[in-house]
């Protein structure tokens, strides 16, 4: 029995007892045994057979350890099993929901299936047991919704936490020397498949067979020694390829398994027009067979005479496809915006309304990825779902933010501008859900729907388009409020939507939160033609969110946007003159 499946044990005799209530020593003591066998370089039994004790694994342990079956069975694992029912321990499957909530549900309400947790998070019952929260039952709520939904493809963003979460894990292994997320999640899909990894190791078939037994590994669909596939455990099982390659074929192994089929297909073209043959294992001399390797992609790309395409670039997704791929020289991929451009971030929320953290907290993450100005939109009055501010609430925010833009001007010993902002509602007959008067006072208006989204496709145009045409509207955000994998956009004629920006000067944001990524390179092509301003913005909730920057500069790249027309790339000055400007065209009228 291998040291992997015994940890695996363990960890799920962790969560049993967790969930059953044991006491907290006991599931400590599993926990810290399974890490420690998972850590160790040898099988366990080797170990003890010279004699040698391992620290934290006691002989309670041990004996349990000794009791696993050869196929990988252990009785007591059984008849933890046994105990708790099958369903409840797929809750601890939904991010965020360990088993202690589990068990805490289990013992408050005597829940056996999905069906009744759902109901009952549906009454709110949960809520109400000591130790779990709303966010609890709401996270409960939605996570078995969405187990339910049958699924083919899946959001990027879960797609990728799960493969990295992996690749992580794979990394820990001593022969793994470099482990990538490829394929579709690689080139910022929206919606992807499976999960591709590519791993450099110089023993593949011993990465192969500890893959075999990888934990949450729940079924081996295809095995060789360069290549395992299998299902994962997550809310619901995903597809995952691990393929392995040498030091010296990772790059090309990178490049294939990272796609798209169609962008393999043209490197394989210019491979061929200069005598070669491009294949994962490298470039071949189709006369002499001799095979060129290479460690970095940028090195094959550049031995093909190709500009180097950075993944998003490689994906169908990308304005022009083929055509974009034959036409581009360098100097026109330089020409596309990057995370350097950005200067700002233009949409976030604080602890005043639905955000997580501080006015503050959000100024210095901003800063430390070197921005010189961020504007902050707290929800407005009638999300009251948000904790929407009041007139008053806001008023008192707008001071707090002065304060702290002060605080921390002084502290950096240079301005950074913290605009005061808010993300407006766009009512259901258009108007929006602060007075003028107050809306005039702000520094930057947002506006957004986030109610009656079943309106007709006239009514929800008419809707937006009245907000867009608002002297005091700044940026129109997240434009089709669809969220990937779990709501539709709504019933917005996105081309008039454009043509009103093109004439009014409002701009269009591209949100980058992962599951919005909106508007999509499509449209955003669509609104660069038309001349139309863009502003890429994260809607962070928490710290962590404002690198989702990364994410919309890549959607931003395929459509092949440029930073001039993306107003968060411009300095401060600049920046305030464009938004005061707006502002006074609009007074004229
Ligand atoms: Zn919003
Ligand atoms: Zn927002």
């Amino acid at each position: 029995m291998d040291n992997q499946r015994i940890a695996q044990i363990l960890e799920e005799m962790a969560d049993l007892s967790e969930i059953i209530g044991d006491n907290t020593f006991k599931i400590q003591a599993y926990r810290r045994a399974a890490e420690t066998i998972f850590r160790l370089n040898e099988p366990i039994q080797e170990v003890w057979a010279r004699g040698e004790s391992i620290p934290g694994i006691g002989k309670g342990i041990r004996t349990l350890i000794e009791a696993i079956t050869p196929d990988g069975e252990s009785p007591e694992l059984v008849r933890l099993r046994a105990e708790v029912p099958a369903e409840l321990i797929k809750l601890t499957r939904i991010p965020g929901i360990g088993p202690k909530t589990v068990g805490r549900l289990w013992q408050a309400l005597g829940v056996r299936t999905l069906e009744e947790v759902k109901q009952a998070a549906k009454e709110q019952k949960i809520r109400a047991i000591k130790g779990v929260g709303a966010k609890t039952e709401m996270l409960l709520l939605r996570g078995i919704e969405k187990a339910e939904m049958p699924k083919e493809r899946w959001p990027l963003i879960e797609a990728l936490s799960i493969s990295e979460e992996i690749c992580a894990r794979l990394r820990d292994y001593p022969e793994v020397k470099r482990c990538e997320v490829a394929g579709s999640i690689r080139r910022a899909r929206e919606l992807v498949k499976d999960i591709d990894l590519v791993v450099m190791t110089e023993a593949a078939p011993a990465v192969a067979e500890r893959l075999k037994t990888f934990p949450g590994n729940i079924e081996v669909v295809a095995w060789g020694e360069e290549k395992i596939s299998f299902r994962y455990a997550s809310l619901q099982p995903i597809a995952v390829d691990v393929r392995l390659f040498s030091p010296e074929q990772f790059a090309s192994g990178l490049v294939h398994f990272t796609g798209s089929k169609e962008h393999n297909v043209f490197l394989r073209q210019r491979a061929k027009e200069k005598g070669w043959k491009l294949s994962e294992y490298g470039l071949e001399d189709e006369r002499t067979g001799e095979i060129q390797t290479f460690e970095q992609e940028e090195a094959l790309y550049a031995a093909l005479s190709i500009p180097y395409f950075t993944p998003e670039l490689r994906d169908t997704e990308v304005v022009g496809g083929d055509a974009f791929w034959k036409a581009a020289t360098a100097a026109s991929l330089e020409a596309l915006i990057k995370q350097e451009d950005i200067q700002g971030d233009l949409h976030m929320h604080t602890t005043a309304s639905d955000g997580g953290d501080s006015i503050e907290a959000m100024a210095r993450a901003a800063k430390k990825m070197g921005y010189r100005y961020i504007a902050v939109t707290d929800h407005s009055q009638s999300l009251k779902v948000a904790r929407g501010l009041t007139v008053e609430q806001l008023l008192q925010h707008m001071e707090a933010i002065r304060t702290v833009e002060e605080k921390l001007s002084n502290e950096w010993g240079e301005p950074f501008y913290i605009l005061r902002g808010a993300e407006v509602d766009i009512l259901p007959d258009g108007t929006l859900d602060y007075p003028d008067e107050i809306l005039e006072r702000l520094d930057l208006v947002i506006a957004s729907v986030h109610t009656s989204f079943k309106q007709s496709n006239e009514e929800m145009t008419a809707r937006i388009l009245r907000a867009a045409r608002h002297p005091f509207v700044d940026i129109i955000a997240h434009p089709t409020g669809r969220l990937i994998g779990r709501r539709e956009a709504y019933g917005l004629d996105v081309g008039k939507l454009i043509e009103q920006a093109a004439v009014s000067g409002v701009v269009l944001e591209l949100n980058s939160y992962p599951e919005r990524l909106d508007l999509s390179p499509s449209y955003l092509r669509l609104a660069q033609e038309a001349g139309v301003q863009l502003a890429i913005n994260t809607d962070a909730h928490h710290t962590d969110g404002l690198a989702w920057m990364a994410l919309g500069v890549k959607i931003a790249r395929k459509a092949l946007l440029r930073p001039a027309q993306v107003i968060n790339t411009w300095p401060p000055e600049k920046l305030f003159q464009f938004l005061a400007r707006h502002r006074k065209h609009w007074r004229k009228r």
